[in-house]
């Protein structure tokens, strides 16, 4: 499918690694010229050269956290009229909510929540005048199906798709878009990192801790980046207008519902 992006402009925050790596690979792929960001540069310039020879596509590379303004400042610099906007950041870190304090809250809440919503607020009324715009919030599974041990991703990305579900549906008359995708397990360092926790806990090796969770899953497997990044391709596609204020889960089933 022709997707009808060439030429578009796209933010993609926190890409150098994982799923916003993946969003920008499939949005290169489509002709789209990138801004991605991320805060360690190594790994961001490598990244960048990569996309450049996959695709060909123009990409600037930022180096920044975008969890802070002065991150958002530099990125938006780069970029002032984005038609394609992938909000992404880490996750906050596991725990009982006993252990956290109001610091760590706000951290979380800036990340996954505020963070976003700054960024919309910088670009979507750009988006509305030039009657194009696709925003893609990347949250988690766990806003349809809680994780207890992430209490504080829970709580921040609940937020934010809160927040977005009203602005979604006043922005999509001109035919600017708003959505999530939902990852379930992808086969990222965040996914490698939290099974070493586990492994560390039960004894066993990293590789039976992710063999395990493989198993456990309806499709007897992880997710690939590149599946994630060809779904935000899209909903950011010309031919996804009329797509807005949804949540789309990409856990190969492991929801166990059949509506909502
Ligand atoms: P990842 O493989 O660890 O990659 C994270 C990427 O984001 C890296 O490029 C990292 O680069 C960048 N980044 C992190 N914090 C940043 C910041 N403050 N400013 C700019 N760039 C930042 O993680 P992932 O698995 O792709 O996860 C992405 C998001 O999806 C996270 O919020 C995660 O919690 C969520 N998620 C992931 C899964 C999964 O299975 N993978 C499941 C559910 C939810 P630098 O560190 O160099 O900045």
């Amino acid at each position: 499918m022709e997707t009808g992006i060439r030429g578009r402009k796209a933010i993609v925050c926190a890409s150098s690694k994982g799923l916003g790596k993946g969003c920008a690979l499939a949005l290169g792929r489509e002709g789209v010229e990138l801004f991605i960001l991320a805060r360690g540069e190594e790994a961001l310039q490598a990244t960048a050269e990569e996309i450049r020879k996959d695709s060909g596509a123009t990409v600037t590379a930022i180096a920044g956290d975008i969890t802070t303004p002065e991150g958002r400042a530099k990125v938006l610099a780069a970029c002032p009229n984005p038609d394609i906007l992938v909000n992404n950041a880490g996750g906050p870190p596991p725990g009982d909510f006993r252990d956290w304090s109001l610091d760590d809250w706000n951290a979380a809440l800036n990340a996954n929540m505020l963070t976003p919503i700054e960024l919309i607020k910088a670009t979507v009324d750009g988006m509305i005048e030039r009657k194009f715009g696709r925003i893609v919030n990347i949250t988690s599974a766990s806003v349809k199906s809680p994780i207890p041990i992430l209490g504080m991703s829970n709580g921040a990305r609940a937020g934010l798709t809160g927040f977005v579900a009203g602005l979604a549906r006043q922005t999509v008359k001109h035919n600017v878009t708003i959505n999530g995708l939902l990852p379930g397990p992808f086969e990222t360092d965040r996914v490698r990192k939290t099974a070493s926790v586990a492994a560390e806990k039960s004894g066993k090796s990293i590789d039976e801790v992710l063999d395990g969770r493989r198993k456990e899953n309806p499709a007897g497997r992880f997710g690939t980046i590149e599946e994630f990044g060809a779904a935000c391709a899209f909903l950011c596609s010309a031919h996804a207008g009329f797509i807005t204020g949804q949540n789309l889960v990409m856990d190969g089933g492991a929801y166990n519902g059949t509506m909502g």
